[in-house]
């Protein structure tokens, strides 16, 4: 065996950046996610060859100080937390301070943003993590990150890549998730200029549903409200006419976040047992308010798979939420809801 050594900065940030950037919608997830932090109300996502030649996510949120703008792009820098002791209460989708030097790590890279009060804005430029250039620039208030080339340093990840079409439209299911998650928030998204996706952040889940399935698809869903012990359960429920043959579409948000969380998808199907035939899944919005101590989001560098304290009294209450809305509907009779 040879000697023990620590990795130089360059050979752990592209380590590193293999967790946090699997494929172009992570880097599209990475971006909004940040955007949706900056308090953004208008966020758009252009991307091209399904995000493998160049993604650009702009949005009017607060902008980064020029100052602060290389920091931006060290790894485990961040402006959302300060000590593990926050790690308990994640008000923020982002917190790891990993996304920005783990993205410009593997792609050609180049911010330009400017902080509402600021004069002038500034640009940066980083290819494969090193900053090659960092400028004064006009720009409106917020921030616009352009990704070009991604994965052009790291051949073997680039050759894992499904096709443009199949990549972008990863892409485009993840936006179309966040737009659910975030009803309130105007989301654009075009595919070589030209526009594919639309959410106009009405706040209203309903007009986010009609963006994402059409409005035939959103008038066969009902409301969820339910509150029960401090958790507050909303969405809506596909009645079993719209079901799918994949669980793909339940999409699930706990705090404000889209994410996966195994257990509550399988609350969520258990629901529908007896209303679908075998192998069909239900169409299902969910969306979680729940204290923040009782979910965990630290459990990988990219954030999408969460764990819940208290799992088991979640999925009870979740399949509860689900069998009471599907029942006030009529959409089934009571005696099969009575588990
Ligand atoms: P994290 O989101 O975990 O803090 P990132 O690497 O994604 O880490 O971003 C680093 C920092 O850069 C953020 O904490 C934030 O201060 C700033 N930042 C990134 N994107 C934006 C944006 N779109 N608008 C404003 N600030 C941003
Ligand atoms: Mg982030």
């Amino acid at each position: 065996m040879a000697r023990i050594i620590v990795l130089d900065k360059y050979t752990a940030d592209q380590i590193a950046a293999g967790e946090v950037v699997e494929r172009p919608s992570s880097v599209v997830k990475e971006l909004v996610e940040n955007s949706i932090d900056a308090g953004a109300r208008r966020i758009a996502i252009d991307i091209e060859d399904g995000g493998l030649s160049m993604i650009t996510v702009s949005d009017d949120g607060c902008g980064i100080e020029g100052d602060d703008l290389e920091l931006a792009f060290q790894r485990h820098a961040t402006s959302k937390i300060t000590s593990t002791g926050d790690l308990a209460c994640i008000y923020t989708l982002g917190f790891r301070g990993e996304a920005l030097p783990s993205i410009a790590a593997v792609s050609k890279l180049t911010v330009t943003t400017r902080t509402h009060d600021a004069m002038t804005g500034a640009q940066a430029q980083i290819e494969g993590g090193a900053l090659v250039a960092m400028v004064p620039a006009g720009a409106p208030p917020g921030t616009t990150v352009t990704v070009k080339e991604l994965f052009y340093n790291t051949p073997a990840r680039r050759k894992t890549m499904k096709s443009p079409a199949t990549e972008g439209s990863l892409c485009g299911e993840l936006v179309s998730r966040l737009a659910l998650a975030r009803p309130d928030i105007r989301y654009e998204m075009r595919v070589k200029g030209r526009d594919v996706f639309y959410s106009a952040g009405s706040g209203r889940l309903a007009d986010a549903a009609t963006a994402v399935y059409g409005a035939a698809m959103a008038r066969e869903m009902v409301p969820l409200n339910f509150t029960e012990e401090g958790i507050t359960i909303t969405g809506m429920v596909g009645k079993p006419s719209i079901s799918r043959s994949t669980r793909n579409h339940i999409t699930l948000v706990i705090n404000g976040r889209y994410v996966r969380c195994t257990p509550v998808t399988a609350a969520v199907e258990a629901a529908y047992q007896t209303l679908l035939p075998q192998g069909r899944k239900p169409v299902v919005i969910l969306s979680l308010s729940i204290p923040p101590e009782l979910l965990d989001v630290n459990v990988h560098p990219a954030k999408l798979e969460v764990r819940l304290l208290e799992e088991e009294k979640m999925a009870v209450l979740v399949k509860r939420a689900l069998l009471e809305a599907l029942r006030t509907k009529a959409l089934i009779p009571s005696a099969a809801s009575a588990t």
